[in-house]
């Protein structure tokens, strides 16, 4: 069972101009975690596993992009908490802003919907 809550959320754009809103925040259990981590890190394992059919280059990219998979795989699942919606108003034009999906929540960047600034999003709780 999902635990969610909501928190406030900062929302800033490139002029450093914020306006605060509010983000919904989902704990994940261990299965969760497990099955994004294997989501997230599996997209470059399988490049891992095309790449070796390049030549020359073959040598390069499969232990990258393995490098790559442990890495998003040890980083997802040191994720327990995540945001799975964000509400308020873009401090750039000034517009509503509703985003549903998944965002970090420790370095988040979104576009504006409306207007397309790059904001950068900090969150209140974030224990
Ligand atoms: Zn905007």
């Amino acid at each position: 069972m999902n635990h969610t809550s909501s928190t406030r959320a900062l929302f800033t754009d490139i002029s450093g101009a914020s306006t605060t809103g509010i983000a919904t925040i989902m704990s994940l259990e261990g299965n969760q975690k497990l099955l994004r981590a294997f989501k997230r890190s599996g997209l470059f394992f399988g490049l891992a596993v095309v790449s070796v059919l390049i030549p020359m280059l073959h040598f390069v990219l499969v232990p990258a992009f393995l490098i790559i998979s442990i890495v998003m795989f040890v980083k997802t699942m040191s994720e327990a908490k995540i945001a799975t919606a964000l509400e308020g108003e873009c401090p750039s034009c000034h517009k509503k802003i509703d985003l549903v999906g998944t965002f970090k929540l420790s370095g988040s960047k979104e576009s504006c919907p409306q207007c397309r600034q790059l904001l950068r999003i900090s969150f209140d709780e974030v224990n």
